[in-house]
């Protein structure tokens, strides 16, 4: 901080919350925006926001889909 006076609490605002853990650690595939694949002949399809795959059949083999 240049000019500054120095005596500001540190350690306050963004950034020290904590909790939040960014980007990292999450596994590919399961956030928004996803696909659904079919466990059995292995088609995808985009995944709908709202529905869950187990609750979307395979338009080809009509297998309950999984989160791919
Ligand atoms: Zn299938």
């Amino acid at each position: 901080m240049p000019g500054g006076d120095g005596t500001g609490p540190r350690g306050q605002g963004p950034g020290t919350g904590g909790g939040r853990g960014g980007m990292g650690g999450t596994k590919p595939g399961a956030g928004p925006g996803g696909v659904c694949k079919c466990p059995s002949c292995g088609h995808t399809v985009p995944h709908q926001a709202g529905r869950p795959c187990y609750e979307i059949p395979c338009p080809k083999c009509g297998t309950k889909m999984v989160r791919g």
